[in-house]
């Protein structure tokens, strides 16, 4: 049977822009925006249309029930794309910044350290993993107290902000957004 992940047959020749393939040369789903995702599982129906019937409910499903120009609606449930995935893995690396101590033992930093480096190793997003290897060998991450690494971990945020066009943040602030609570 085929999969319900959005490749239940060949990708479409030509990817509709902001489709990033994975390394099996398939389109990978953790790399592409949900917009981006909706559209190709509408060209891959177009191609062949028996797709739907093999996935019920999928995104895939839901292109073919809709009309030819509007796009699949968003289900709650389904697998991270970029985005929803980058969102909760920011909100996990941040709150382990604002839950790391003030004065970390040295078995602690270096597990910091280690779970940084297999971290960007295994990150979903190969293309984001890849960028995210480099900037670590360039920025090697600061894990000597909660600060440092709070503010290193904004930094290296903020670089992937720069690179996706996304405003900066002010680093002065991350303990309000991820510890305390905004002070007004
Ligand atoms: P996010 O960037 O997810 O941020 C979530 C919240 O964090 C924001 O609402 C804000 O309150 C706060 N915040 C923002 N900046 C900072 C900061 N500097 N410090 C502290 N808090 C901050 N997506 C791609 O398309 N291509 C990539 O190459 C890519 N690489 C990524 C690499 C990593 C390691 C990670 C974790 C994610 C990556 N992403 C990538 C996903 C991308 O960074 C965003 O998560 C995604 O685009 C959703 O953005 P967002 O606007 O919801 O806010």
């Amino acid at each position: 049977t085929a999969p319900v992940d959005g490749t239940a047959t060949e990708p479409p020749k030509k990817l509709p822009k902001g489709v990033v393939l994975g390394k099996d040369g398939k389109p990978c789903r953790s790399c592409t925006s949900f917009g981006a995702w909706a559209s190709q599982a509408k060209a891959t129906l177009k191609t062949n249309p028996d797709a739907s019937s093999t996935a019920p409910s999928s995104t895939i499903a839901s292109a073919a029930t809709s009309s030819t120009t509007t796009l699949p609606q968003r289900r709650t449930d389904c697998p991270a794309d970029v985005e929803t995935l980058g969102r909760s893995t920011w909100t996990l690396l941040h709150s382990i910044a604002a839950t790391y101590p003030p004065a970390p033992t040295p078995t602690e930093k270096n597990d910091l350290k280690s779970f940084m480096g297999l971290f960007a190793k295994l990150y979903p997003c190969w293309v984001c993993a890849e960028d995210f290897q480099q900037y670590i060998k360039k920025e090697e991450p600061k894990t000597g107290s909660r600060d440092e690494f709070g503010n290193w971990l904004c930094e290296a945020h903020n670089e992937v902000n720069r690179k996706l066009g996304k405003p900066t943040f002010d680093c002065s602030k991350w303990q309000e957004r991820w510890r305390t609570g905004w002070k007004d």
